[in-house]
């Protein structure tokens, strides 16, 4: 199928040129000139011509390079996507003495000197291998320099510098067909999503000088920002200057535009710049995409090398798509298909700009997005204290336990030295939408003389400014310069077109008013998952609460409780006003009632003041209630049944808010759901009660208002139970964040001392507690579902771990029937997203 000449062909309009044989460089360039744009002569050799080039076969050069006459060419990779990389040009092939001479009449001496120069130092770099440092480009082209870089050469090797341009080209397509098939190459481009066996394809094109008589240079433009999307006239020209000079040399380049920055390729040559507006433009609407268009001018006539499209950050790629849409160019649904859902938290959050300085003391996981920078504490006491002074501040903490929430209200960033992607501060952390960095390993934090030493033994102590990079999962040292959050009208009208395209319900695990407020904004469908628990970690509650644990008689139990319902009530009647008649879920008191106890000694003694009790009594209870494995203990529905009124008080308070609330605006159809069960006797038990409960409030209050109830699947057994267990109940919520933990028989909390080192040995593919195991956890999933709509038709089923808001991960919700995902307010756009994407 190849051309006239074997091994390669020259790309035409009807050229047989595709991505998948020839490369996205190859087809671009062929684009291009359907376009009628100037492109030089260009040869394309396919995947498999590269392939055996770089097993040894002989490249077909001297058709290739007779087929130039006598013209200098230059090798540029095309792999299939771009981003996949590939060996750099090589430019001004063909340069050898002979060349060099008629050159120098043609152009003048320095031009000459200043092609072969650079060519000499390509080929001794990239194609003999030879050490850089002694072949560095000279500032001056002079022919002192050209004749000791040829030295230099035969000095290293031992032989002249190649003159045959034939020869000189089958050198450079082997060196870049081998560099591809080298090691490193390949996981580099592994690690971008390429298939192991991905191809290489070739570019031989004719070189258009950029440097000679009349105006001559090269340069790069775009219409579009690369950081924000919005059009605007971008890039550098370089006057006698090839390749990308006018990128890398700050010397003498001009920007494209005349403005009050001085001269401008549009003062210096009107034509060519308007002519490049002009591509653009065409690009724009025929390659339905914002290119980077590489081009050169020879004596003041314009050539296109090669057109990219525009390397970009998330914002730009939600602005460009759609506005793409916007003006009929591309579909709504080719714009929601162009974004990578999880691009978009970088939207939601302050960014590290990534063009400015960083200086990172610590790597870590990446546990929720976003960067923030704030003076370094210790304690949720000094953070709550630093955000009164108004100082932004980063909490600092070994693991962060239900103690720390409120510090972290107070900070701006979270980083801690244990964890995972599930661990406390990182579930809490995505929730409230801060900056979190966990399992920050090698890290020490030193609580009592507040410092940390970080791994790369750099040490800071209480006050000095760090920042957090979420996103990267890393730690810097200073303030970083930051990119605003960007939440505009692109964003929004991307999220309305998604909308409409998804077919599955989206909520969000929202526990305060404020997660409520966020997920409202972000247009969640109502509340999945409600943590009760989290209400009860304002200072004032957790005294309550911790009397109501310290009681010894029931009565003094009912008069805790007592006080708590009153605080429980308004909570939901704020909640249930925010979300307007959306679903509200709401899961039942879940920890084990330690978490609410001081874990240590300054605390308990604290504790012991505020209760009037001796401090030995405090610390005998938290000793009593201290369990080996208090995630498989006394904590979920068994502390529900063991303790019943916690549960009826939370019951009563939903049930009058539900009333207060649906006098006050939309019904409310409040849905309460009970956490960690194993066993359809405790789904009983409960909801006995809770009929109890609301059977009580409808008489009290003469209101009439339904409910719905319903489990989290937690639990290996729930899941296998899940056909008697749905018949008790409403809908069938999965929980995997303890699902996985029980599955693998793994704590969520400490896996991530050896998650990376199983990560990396690929012992799993990923950590569970990020994504999925659609394998195990995700069979019993599926298993669950089929038993629980099995017995009941109409069970609803959803998921409300973190998985929730994993793109993977609901895509395997959706094919097993799920009807909704939840996951933390800032996950709800991603989930919408990438929802969307599964319908389209
Ligand atoms: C879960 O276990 O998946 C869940 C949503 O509950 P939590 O994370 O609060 O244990
Ligand atoms: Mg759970």
């Amino acid at each position: 199928q190849q051309s006239n000449i074997p091994g390669f062909t020259e790309i035409t309009q009807t050229a047989p040129i595709a991505n998948n044989t020839h490369g996205g460089r190859a087809k671009c360039l062929q684009r291009l000139i359907r376009l009628d744009m100037p492109v030089p002569k260009t040869l394309a050799l396919s995947f498999d011509a590269v392939h055996a080039i770089a097993a040894g076969d002989p490249a077909n050069t001297d058709a290739m390079i007779n087929s130039f006459g006598d013209a200098l060419v230059s090798v540029r990779p095309s792999s299939e996507d771009p981003d996949w990389g590939g060996p750099g040009a090589i430019l001004n092939i063909g340069m050898n003495t002979q060349r060099h001479k008629e050159l120098t009449q043609e152009l003048g001496d320095a031009a000459a000197n200043a092609l072969y120069l650079r060519f000499i130092q390509a080929f001794a770099v990239h194609v003999a291998r030879l050490d850089p440092d002694m072949f560095e480009l000279p500032d001056n082209p002079t022919s002192e320099a050209l004749q000791d870089m040829l030295h230099a050469y035969q000095d290293e090797t031992d032989a002249e510098f190649p003159q045959d341009p034939a020869k000189q080209l089958s050198d450079v397509l082997r060196s870049m067909a081998r560099a591809w098939e080298g090691t490193t190459a390949r996981l580099l481009r592994q690690a971008k999503g390429a298939p192991a066996d991905a191809g290489l394809g070739l570019i031989v094109q004719q070189m258009a000088l950029g440097v000679g008589k009349g105006e001559c240079g090269s340069g790069v433009i775009q219409f579009a920002d690369d950081i924000t999307g919005l059009p605007r006239i971008k890039g550098r020209y370089l006057s006698q200057s090839q390749g990308r000079d006018a990128l890398t040399q700050e010397k003498g380049a001009l920007y494209l535009t005349h403005d009050d920055r001085g001269p401008s390729l549009e003062d210096l040559c009107p034509d060519c710049f308007a002519k490049l507006k002009q591509y653009g433009e065409i690009s724009r609407q025929r390659l339905r995409e914002e290119m980077q268009i590489e081009f050169t001018i020879s004596n003041n006539c314009l050539h296109i090398l090669d057109a990219v499209r525009i390397p970009r950050r998330a914002r730009a790629a939600v602005r460009i798509a759609v506005a793409l849409a916007k003006d009929g160019i591309i579909s709504r649904e080719e714009a929601l298909m162009r974004i990578e859902p999880r691009a978009l938290s970088e939207l939601l959050h302050h960014q590290i700009d990534p063009e400015g300085p960083r200086d990172v003391f610590q790597q870590g996981i990446a546990a929720s997005p976003g960067a923030a920078s704030g003076r370094i504490v210790f304690s949720a006491n000094a953070a709550q204290a630093s955000q009164a002074r108004g100082e932004d501040c980063i909490l600092v903490r070994r693991e962060t336990t239900p103690e720390d929430v409120r510090g972290m209200n107070a900070a701006v960033g979270v980083l801690t030295a244990k964890g995972g992607m599930t661990s406390h501060a990182a579930v809490i952390a995505r929730g409230l939408g801060l900056p979190c960095v966990v399992g920050a390993m090698g890290m020490e934090v030193d609580r009592r003389d507040k410092i940390i030493t970080a791994e790369d033994g750099r040490v800071f102590k209480e006050g000095d400014v760090i920042t957090i990079d979420g996103t990267a999962g890393q730690a810097l040292a200073g303030t970083a310069r930051m990119l605003e959050p960007a939440l505009d009208g692109a964003f929004r009208q991307l999220m309305e077109w998604a909308d409409q395209a998804c077919d599955m319900g989206i909520r969000a695990n929202a526990d305060t008013p404020a997660d409520a407020r966020i997920a409202r904004k972000f247009n969640a469908q109502g509340i999945g998952l409600c943590r009760t628990e989290h209400m009860f970690f304002e200072q004032e509650r957790l005294t309550v609460m911790r009397e109501m644990i310290f009681a010894d008689t029931s009565e003094d139990r009912a008069e805790a409780l007592g006080q708590l319902l009153p605080m429980q009530r308004e909570d939901f009647v704020e909640l249930f006003g925010i979300m307007q008649g959306k679903p509200v879920c709401i899961r039942l008191l879940d920890p084990p009632l330690h978490e609410f106890l001081p874990a240590h000694r300054e605390g308990q003694r604290e504790l012991a003041e505020a209760l009037d009790l001796p401090v030995s009594d405090v610390t005998r209870r938290v000793d009593a209630l201290r369990e080996y494995n208090p995630m498989l203990g006394m904590r979920g529905v068994r502390l529900g049944i063991t303790v019943p009124e916690i549960y009826d008080m939370q019951a009563r308070a939903i049930f009058e808010a539900t009333v207060i609330a649906s006098k006050n605006g939309a019904p409310v159809v409040p849905e309460i759901m009970i956490p960690l069960v194993s066993a359809t006797h405790e789904v009983d038990l409960v909801k006995t009660r809770v009929d109890a409960v609301a059977a009580a409030v409808r008489v009290e209050q003469g209101h009439d208002f339904d409910y719905r109830l319903g489990v989290m699947v937690e639990t290996p057994r729930a899941a296998l139970r899940a056909g008697d267990i749905a018949q008790n109940a409403a809908f069938l919520s999965f929980g995997t964040n303890d699902l996985t933990q029980m599955t693998y028989g793994m704590s969520r909390d400490d896996a991530g001392r050896f998650m990376s080192n199983y990560v990396q040995q690929g012992v799993f593919p990923e950590d569970p507690f990020h994504m999925l195991d659609t394998e195990g956890v995700g069979e019993l999933l599926t298993i669950g579902a089929e038993r629980g709509r099995a017995a009941r038709k109409d069970v609803v089923l959803s998921i409300c771990g973190e998985h929730g808001g994993n793109p993977e991960s609901i895509a395997f919700c959706r094919s097993a029937g799920f009807d909704y995902v939840s996951c933390s307010p800032y996950r709800v756009p991603v989930a919408r997203l990438a929802a969307a994407q599964l319908a389209v």
